[in-house]
């Protein structure tokens, strides 16, 4: 393999064979391709892009980096949900039980929160004594036991895509549609899916920006998917106000408790189920029943106790992580909510200190956003639009005058 004379092809729009791109990956990963042609082929990718064929043989040379699951034969069918990231979408920690009670095993590998965008592994974590580090064999014993497991990435999972994601973060080539497909598509197919469903989110709280934009996203993802025999669907959500009523760690990991026990808001329960149905055995109608029966529940503290965590925390998880200030936020007029952005609630509890500006930063799980209000909603002057969870007064005074850009009333 001449590597020149590949990232020249891909740079005057050429295409490259499967075994030149398994070659290429597997050297990368290797360290037997340094950091500057590696860079140099992600930039020829970013202007001359993939085909489908290309796009699917990179995200599995990927996959192959590292450690695959392999699960028994005859065991049930493997399914996950991956989403593209939102404000305040706490999904996984009810979608994952609730497919479980369905009989299907869930191995769900999950990431960390980034700008705006919450992480699962971030709100688990603020469950006192949640491990996400499991082993492989720990993994196992708790699928065959309990049908799902939530856990991070180990360092043998992917690790061309984390080599690769660290390069693309400083040679401005992390917005690549074929580059985002391998990177979240070669960690899913990690799992050994039999089923994949996608929830890929636009609007000025999410990645993509357009229905447009997310619907090519959508097509390509589902493409690398199919092309590795994973049956992938996808559901274009909007992400113009945050989802459910909550944003930061501990607000939503109660959010998610009231939803498991059948108090969910509609927003959040609608799309939990549109996003199960498309992945389960059972109905609709079954799944919401185990969201009202406490079938779901029993499934979500038995895994929190699987993993070490405390059950007894998670119904007073809000009085264990207690933000000291909380303060609402008033409708300034009567009138019909018409807009909560998103993307500045989410930014506003970034900077409240809920999420990273970096991945090396430490997160606040008690601040955030509670009770907040949905678009459509008539609301009185002087009623909460929603309540700030605030570490310092300082912090409550940011977050105010940011928030205050977020809302229109009318
Ligand atoms: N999420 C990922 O895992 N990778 C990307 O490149 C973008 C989003």
């Amino acid at each position: 393999m001449h590597i020149p004379q590949l990232i020249e092809r891909k740079r005057d729009g050429g295409t490259l064979t499967t075994e030149e791109i398994r070659a290429f990956i597997h050297a990368f990963a290797t360290d037997e391709i340094p950091d500057y042609q590696m860079s140099a082929l992600a930039m020829a990718i970013y202007f001359r892009g993939l085909d489908a064929v290309e796009t699917a043989t990179f995200t599995a040379a990927m996959r192959d980096s590292g450690r695959v699951f392999h699960w028994p034969t005859g065991s049930p069918p493997k399914v996950d949900k991956h989403s593209t990231g939102g404000v305040g979408d706490k999904t996984s920690l009810v979608l994952a039980p609730l497919l479980a009670c369905d009989g299907l095993w869930v191995p769900m590998v999950s990431g960390r929160g980034l700008g705006i965008t919450g992480g699962t592994l971030d709100k688990l974590e603020s469950i006192p004594g949640f491990d996400v580090h499991l082993s492989e064999e720990k993994c196992l014993a708790q699928i065959e036991k309990l049908g799902l497991f939530m856990a991070g990435q180990t360092a043998d999972f992917c690790p061309a895509d984390k080599k690769l994601y660290a390069l693309r973060d400083v040679t401005g080539t992390v917005p690549s549609r074929e580059l985002i497909i391998a990177s979240i598509m070669s960690k899913k197919l990690a799992e050994s899916l039999d089923r994949l469903v996608l929830d890929v989110k636009f609007g000025p709280g999410a990645f993509m920006k357009t229905r447009e934009d997310a619907q090519k996203l959508a097509l390509g993802l589902q493409s690398a998917g199919q092309e590795n025999n994973v049956i992938t669907q996808f559901l274009l959500t909007p992400m113009a106000e945050p989802l459910g009523e909550t944003v930061g760690n501990a607000l939503e990991v109660k959010e998610a408790v009231d939803t498991l026990q059948g108090k969910g808001p509609a927003d959040f329960v609608e799309l939990t189920l549109d996003l199960c149905e498309r992945v389960a055995d059972s109905p609709r109608e079954k799944l919401a029943g185990w969201l009202k029966d406490g079938t779901a529940w029993k499934k979500f503290t038995a895994m929190v106790s699987a993993q070490g965590g405390d059950v007894t925390a998670l119904e007073r998880i809000t009085k264990i992580h207690h933000a000291p200030i909380i303060k609402p936020f008033p409708a300034t007029r009567d009138g019909i909510i018409k807009r909560l952005d998103a993307g500045t609630i989410g930014a506003a509890s970034v900077r409240l200190g809920a999420g990273r500006q970096r991945a090396s930063d430490t997160i606040d799980c008690a601040v955030g956003f509670s009770g907040i209000r949905k678009c459509g909603e008539q609301i009185a002057k002087g009623e909460p639009l929603f309540f700030i969870h605030a570490r310092t007064e300082e912090a409550l005074e940011l977050a105010r005058h940011q928030v205050a850009a977020a809302v229109s009333i009318r």
